[in-house]
């Protein structure tokens, strides 16, 4: 059997919309770009959205749009994909990590403080794997300070943190989705910046679009921009996904709900008492109370968590990774710190123990089949293979 990590969800409305723009003299520039836009600002609560042609594209231009430059320094978390601070390093500023909580896997607000210097422009939480980090805390903490927030909410657009919507305007200066294939809504490649703030809106905007004025006059450019345009066949497919967004996420949901039967009996949730689980080193995913509403983005587990060493822990990882491939499924240890990236450890000399609770979820995670198709006979094959693989490990 074959299953695969991730699939889009793409049904005839997807297609129809698509299709009339192909049809239509407008490819980029349009009108569904537009219509996209204002169909995020209103499903997230925010005055104004600008589409991008990816995520990594929107966090750029916010880093830009704050005005951080060289030498500034922003904090941020090294268990996340690579965009959320490669994006600083275009700027020449410089990412500060620290680091996670060990349940959620997202940046742990009591940390953060301690790493504020006077050179500290801004703090970048990531809601890594749809999961809301603890956004009022950071708010409360940048405002104390005086910091620009900026949220990357790439994997976790529908998702609510105390009632409040991750991307919305309670939680940070401005927000970035991403519609890669194997987020929740996609566009192909994409992203959409968020914002309430008027002048950041204006200038993300004219930096998409190579510096070009308001007024949009074609070879006048009033400041360094870039080529970061969505285009109309990316916003149709955008505007066809939203209009299904609540669908997408209920389906998503049950898939995570088929997970949670299935391996329940297998694993200790984090924080359960009582009897003691068959495979003491397996970890599900945790979801903290706070978090009011989970729009998940991957299903990423744990194994090997129990092991006294390092090594052995990631060498239960590797061997479950390595059964999984013999069977067909797919799977991606996730995420890789990104202090423990070649280039990064190069550039700024991380090492190994510099931020242990990242390292320790970085060696022990697992991303899972996880799309909006997969089926309970899917999800016992997954299960079968990763209790078999964890019995011989
Ligand atoms: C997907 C993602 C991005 C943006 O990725 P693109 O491929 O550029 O759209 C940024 N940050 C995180 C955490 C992501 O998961």
């Amino acid at each position: 059997m074959q299953v695969h990590l991730s699939r889009p969800d793409i049904t005839d409305a997807e297609i129809a919309l698509v299709n009339e723009v192909v049809h239509s003299p407008v490819l980029a520039l349009g009108p569904k770009m537009a219509e996209f836009e204002q169909a995020v600002a209103d499903y997230v609560g925010r005055r104004y959205a600008i589409a991008v042609n990816s995520g990594t594209s929107g966090l750029h231009l916010l880093v830009r749009a704050f005005g951080i430059g060289e030498g500034d320094e922003v904090i941020t978390t090294p268990f996340s994909f690579i965009a959320s601070s490669n994006c600083m390093l275009y700027e020449r500023a410089k990412p500060v990590f620290v680091d996670i909580e060990p349940d959620t896997g997202n940046i742990d607000p009591s940390l953060i403080e301690a790493a504020i210097t006077p050179r500290t422009k801004a703090i970048l939480p990531v809601d890594a794997f749809g999961q809301p980090a603890r956004l009022d805390a950071i708010r409360e903490i940048a405002r104390r300070h005086g910091l620009v927030v900026i949220e990357d909410a790439c994997e976790a657009i529908g998702s609510e943190y105390k009632g409040k919507k991750a991307g919305s305007g309670a939680f940070s200066d401005g927000a970035v989705f991403a519609f890669y294939p194997n987020k929740q809504i996609t566009t192909g490649e994409g992203g959409m910046i968020v914002t309430d703030d008027e002048e950041v809106a204006k200038l993300c905007r004219s930096m998409r679009n190579q510096g070009r004025g308001e007024a949009g006059v074609w070879l006048s450019h009033e400041r360094l921009g870039y080529n970061y345009r969505m285009d109309e066949l990316s916003a149709a497919l955008g505007v066809a996904q939203m209009g299904r967004i609540e669908e997408l996420i209920a389906k998503r949901q049950r898939v995570a709900q088929m997970y949670a039967r299935r391996l329940g009996g297998l694993a200790r949730s984090a924080g359960a008492a009582g009897s003691a689980p068959r495979h003491p080193g397996l970890r599900l995913p945790y979801v903290a109370p706070e978090v009011t509403r989970m729009s998940w983005f991957v299903y990423v587990i744990r194994v090997g968590v129990d092991e006294p060493t390092p090594e052995r822990q990631e060498a239960v990882r590797d061997h479950v990774m390595q059964r999984f491939q013999e069977a067909g499924i797919g799977c991606r240890p996730y995420f890789t710190p990104i202090h423990l990236q070649p280039f990064y450890r190069r550039l700024f000399g991380y090492k190994e123990g510099d931020f242990p609770v990242t390292e320790a979820a970085g060696r022990t995670s697992i991303a899972i089949p996880f799309h909006n198709h997969l089926t309970e006979a899917e999800v016992d094959y997954v299960a079968t293979v990763l209790e078999q693989a964890l019995a011989e490990a």
